[in-house]
């Protein structure tokens, strides 16, 4: 060792604490430092004191800012580095007490004396030294710098003291110069033992708070996961929420329905299924439709029956002109309604042409009783499954017309029309009329059963009102359960009635002008009836005068009229050109020309026969598409003629020589079935003979082999049309006499009605 001074030049180190028996590299820059150095170097052979800085912010420190306590260390290398500060490795010798400090500007000097360590107890020494190297070879992570070397270092052998300094000057610590101030070896021992003991404390701590940390990002990535999972959930769980929602308040519909409690208990069924079905499977969708009609339909929900008779004759009587008859007829209906408090066990069948009033007593029977009205048509319908409903596992299954009635009628108890009942056609799929008995039928329709519903549903409530345009259409069971109220066709002065009566007034207030705002004069009613119209009912007319109305509502508001007045001319102004003549029948008399009489569903009509003939060899010729009844008729009157040829005067070569054609042109009526025997025997003797038949004449019926002429049904149609059609007379079967009653007045005062038996009356009055 160099020879020591007790004094040396000082250098006061801030930030680190040199310990002995190490070596330290320190930048010194600063120039009181620098100066210290140069003078240690100089004067001192290297030696220098190590003076540690209390505070290490400060710059430039008095003596108060230095410990009291340093080391003694010997230059062992120096570095110039740029800019002229120094890099200086230190060999640090021993801990020494400061006794006294000078200032030799600008560096101080220091007066010192070693710090001697003291020796302890030897075991406690030994004890401790043990405990320290355990530790220190435990936890590694204790030191610095890299533990391997100084185990190494402590496993090669050193002195307590050496291995003290050595873990000392490497170990983690908050104050190290407390390994220099401390003389005592066994208190610098328990001191790294504290340390140890410490650090060990901190790096428990730091991993708990590592984890805690790693744990809390975790955790917060966690929640963002779950929270996005739970958007996606929520997403689900709207529409679910939703799927509740709907659940509720269908199950309060279903419970406020008031079922029958076997189909309430299926429904709740059915809710529950709805209520675990995914809203996006279509399966959903189907269920929600089946429960909200299940909840639509009436249940036990009735009107109260208006027990007035007299109240339900009068408003129909309000509502219709004429039909005396079917009024009648429709008030004891009632009568029994009301007395017995049940639904007649027969159904009213109103059969009539179109546009006679069927469906408007329907409604004027609703309106008498205080029950609502629906209406369905069958028209058309010939599939079971039209009156019934599909099954529900057809796709696209719906309910029956019956139940679909119901539904929009609200009630149990409605007045339910079935329009055009005569109109139902059977095929492959099942016949509907069947379903249709079982809908009148008193006996079944309590339990009724609709597919779709696929539950009994009680009818025998509701008030089934039917109607048809042709009897002889209705499937004959249906027929029977019904009792038929047949309507006619108008004629021309009921036409007026109504048209005076009922259609004009209602048609002013469906268009919101006032009586006093159009004036239509009683030759304009019969103009447009007669020249604008040609049906057996008044819906065409009702159509026309609505015409008349808006034409006449347009010039009151376009010229700023304060009424309307409608004459002749003026209907012709507003209508346009007429559209049919009065006169249908044929305009001059002529040979193999006759007029027969037809009834078809749309009234009664005229029907002109021809015949004519030509060179052949006795054949009959058949045009006009006629039906198989007609044929026969035609051959049938073609035998008679023949057979009393020699009646007739006809040669009975010209059988023989020629073929004769009977053509029926009129192209509009239904040929099969209207009594036209006589019509053809007459035309083919007509021809024949070359005699001309009268044109203002018509005739019907059908003719026996024998020339009698057998009775006809709808005389009173056929008259109607007839007298429509501008004839004069007409020849009827005498058996038809006694219904001549039935044909109107004004018909009668103007029509030559003729009952003939024969032929040869037929014949005696046609011809010219
Ligand atoms: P349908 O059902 O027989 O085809 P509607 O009942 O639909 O005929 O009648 C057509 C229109 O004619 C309705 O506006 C109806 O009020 C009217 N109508 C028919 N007959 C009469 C009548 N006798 N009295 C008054 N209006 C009638």
């Amino acid at each position: 060792m160099d020879i020591i001074n007790n004094s040396l030049p000082a250098l006061a180190v801030r930030g680190i604490c040199p310990i002995p028996n190490s070596e330290i590299r320190i930048e010194v820059g600063r120039e009181n430092s620098i100066k210290a150095i140069e003078d240690s170097e100089k004067a001192n052979g290297g030696n220098i004191c190590l003076l540690i800085q209390k505070n290490p912010t400060i710059e430039v420190p008095s003596c108060d800012d230095l410990e009291n306590v340093g080391l003694l260390a010997k230059i062992v290398m120096k570095i110039k580095l740029p800019g002229g500060s120094l890099k200086v490795k230190f060999k640090i010798i021993e801990r020494i007490t400061i006794n006294s400090f000078e200032l030799v500007s600008p560096f101080f000097k220091v007066s010192y004396q070693p710090l001697q360590t003291v020796i302890g107890d030897q075991d406690e020494e030994l004890a401790l030294v043990r405990l320290v190297i355990n530790q220190v070879i435990d936890n590694p992570n204790v030191f610095n710098t890299n533990s391997q070397e100084i185990i190494k270092e402590i496993q090669g052998g050193l002195s307590s003291e050496v291995l003290c300094d050595v873990v000392a000057s490497n170990i983690k610590t908050l104050d190290r110069v407390k390994y220099v101030r401390e003389p005592e070896l066994n208190k610098r021992l328990r001191f790294i033992l504290e340390d140890i003991g410490r650090e060990k404390q901190i790096s428990y701590l730091e991993n708990k708070i590592n984890e805690d940390v790693k744990k809390s990002i975790d955790e917060s990535q966690k929640e963002y996961y779950l929270r996005e999972k739970m958007r996606a959930i929520q997403n689900e769980l709207g529409d679910k929420a939703r799927q509740e929602e709907e659940v509720d308040a269908l199950r309060k519909k279903i419970l406020d329905a008031h079922m029958p409690k076997n189909i309430e208990e299926k429904a709740l069924q059915e809710l529950k299924r709805f209520g675990s079905t995914p809203p996006s499977v279509a399966e959903s969708g189907i269920i929600k439709a089946y429960l909200d009609f299940l909840v639509a339909l009436p249940w036990d929900n009735a009107s109260v029956d208006c027990t007035d008779l007299k109240l339900a004759k009068e408003l129909l009587d309000k509502h219709h002109y004429g039909l005396d008859k079917v009024k009648n007829r429709i008030v004891e209906y009632l009568a029994v309604k009301i007395m017995t408090g049940r639904n007649p066990q027969t159904i009213l069948c109103l059969v009539g042409p179109p546009g006679v009033g069927k469906t408007s007593l329907a409604t004027s029977i609703a309106e008498a009783l205080g029950r609502k009205f629906v209406k369905q048509s069958l028209g058309g319908v010939h599939d079971e499954s039209e009156i019934r409903g599909h099954r529900r596992t057809y796709i696209g299954a719906l309910p029956g017309r019956i139940l679909k009635g119901m539904k929009e009628a609200g009630t149990v108890n409605p007045v339910f029309l079935l329009d055009e009942i005569d109109k139902m056609a059977s095929d492959y799929k099942g016949d509907p009329a069947s379903a249709m008995l079982e809908v009148l039928d008193p006996e079944q329709n309590a339990k009724f059963s609709d597919h779709y519903v696929e539950e009994p549903y009680d009818l025998s409530q509701v008030l089934f009102i039917t109607t048809a345009n042709y009897l002889e259409n209705i499937p004959a069971p249906l027929r029977d359960r019904m009792e038929i109220v047949q309507l006619s066709s108008y004629t021309e002065i009921e036409k007026f009635h109504i048209a005076r009566e009922h259609l004009i007034g209602k048609q002013l207030a469906l268009h919101g002008l006032k009586e006093e705002q159009f004036t239509i004069t009683d030759e304009a009613i019969y103009e447009v009836i007669q020249k604008y119209t040609r049906e057996a009912g008044v819906r065409s007319l009702d159509r026309q005068i609505s015409a008349l109305i808006r034409k006449a509502i347009k010039d009151i508001l376009i010229d700023k009229l304060d009424n309307v007045y409608v004459d002749v001319n003026k209907v012709h102004e507003y209508l346009g050109k007429t559209i049919y003549d009065h006169t249908l029948a044929e305009e001059k008399s002529q040979v193999g020309v006759v007029t027969g009489l037809a009834y078809t569903e749309f009234g009664g009509d005229i029907l002109p026969i021809e015949v004519t003939y030509y060179h052949g060899k006795g054949g009959l010729v058949l045009t006009g598409k006629l039906g198989d009844v007609m044929k026969e008729s035609a051959m049938a009157a073609l035998s008679f003629v023949k057979s009393h040829a020699d009646h007739f005067g006809i040669d009975y070569k010209l059988f023989e020589e020629n073929d004769i054609h009977i053509h029926v042109p009129e192209g509009a009526v239904p040929k099969d079935g209207p009594s036209a025997g006589v019509t053809m025997a007459t035309a083919i003797v007509s021809a024949l003979t070359n005699r001309v038949v009268r044109n203002d004449l018509g005739m019907t019926g059908e003719i026996t082999l024998r020339g009698y002429v057998l009775p006809i049904g709808g005389l009173r149609e056929k008259s109607i049309a007839a007298h429509r059609s501008g004839l004069h007379t007409i020849l009827i079967p005498k058996e038809n006499q006694r219904d001549i009653d039935e044909i109107p007045e004004e018909v009668r005062n103007n029509l030559e009605i003729i009952p003939v038996d024969n032929v040869d009356d037929v014949i005696k009055y046609a011809f010219k």
